[in-house]
């Protein structure tokens, strides 16, 4: 049987970046009534123009990691900057329950395709992000490949974002499947997400569903199937998840897909 459905959405935004839509608490039940199990709450790093202060990123530790019955990860959406460098400092990187990142327009400009290539291996290299967001974007040009392989080295997860070529960077979908085709050649870790900007779009992944297929990569094989494998990913990646949340997700409802 074929289930589209995931239970874990691991890039969201609040109203901490100014132009996304919603609190974290409106995020939080939207997933519920979707009827996720976890999200992670990823706003963008510091360097975006419309960023919070770094305190911002800090005091999640305010945040339960379990309220209402759902799983909240405590995040940030680091910015990759020129020479391999990033907006998430290692302290913060360590608080923080998980990091993605990606390359943004208005913080990094101008760069080429062999430097984008060169930026993105180097964060990987030096453990600067848990999963590459939005590779596809066709602002950003970049050695697709190069990258996939050396992300499967380290343990780095690739994004299929689902907002891409729909609601935010348009022309990125040919890009998204050539890069899901590439997960699937080098068995990368693969995490679905919404990227959403406002709540209702928090667990929307049919368009990533559609790419998935594309590249014939099973829903069940990607890193959001499950919490316990998030929890699993992110502790071995070095975070510092409680084994609370551990028990907590072994003794959710399994998906049967
Ligand atoms: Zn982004
Ligand atoms: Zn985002």
């Amino acid at each position: 049987m074929h289930l589209h459905y995931l239970p874990v959405d691991l890039h969201t935004h609040t109203l901490a970046s100014d132009h996304a839509y919603s609190t974290v608490f409106e995020n939080i039940m939207a997933a519920k009534n979707k009827g996720l199990q976890m999200i992670a709450i990823t706003d963008h790093g510091p360097k975006m123009a419309d960023a919070p202060h770094y305190f911002h990123y800090y005091n999640q530790k305010a945040i339960p990691n379990i309220v209402n019955d759902l799983i909240v990860l405590r995040g940030i959406e680091a910015n990759f900057l020129r020479h391999g460098e990033t907006d998430c400092s290692p302290a913060l990187y360590n608080t923080l329950d998980i990091v993605i990142g990606a390359c943004h327009p208005h913080v990094l400009e101008g760069t080429s395709f062999e430097e984008n290539t060169d930026i993105i291996i180097k964060i990987i290299q030096d453990h600067k992000v848990d999963i590459l967001t939005h590779l596809g974007d066709p602002l950003f040009p970049k050695d697709h490949e190069a990258i996939i392989s050396e992300a499967v080295k380290h343990n780095v997860a690739i994004e299929i974002n689902s907002s891409s070529g729909v609601t935010s960077r348009l022309g990125s979908t040919d890009n998204c499947i050539k890069i899901a085709k590439l997960c699937k050649k080098y068995n990368a870790l693969v995490s679905v997400n919404s990227d959403a900007h406002f709540c209702t779009n928090v667990g929307a992944f049919d368009h990533a569903f559609s790419i998935l297929e594309s590249a014939q990569i099973e829903i069940c094989d990607v890193l959001n199937s499950s919490p316990l494998k998030v929890l699993n990913f992110l502790k071995e990646r070095g975070h510092n998840i409680s084994s609370v949340l551990f028990e907590y997700a072994d003794n959710l409802p399994k998906i049967r897909y």
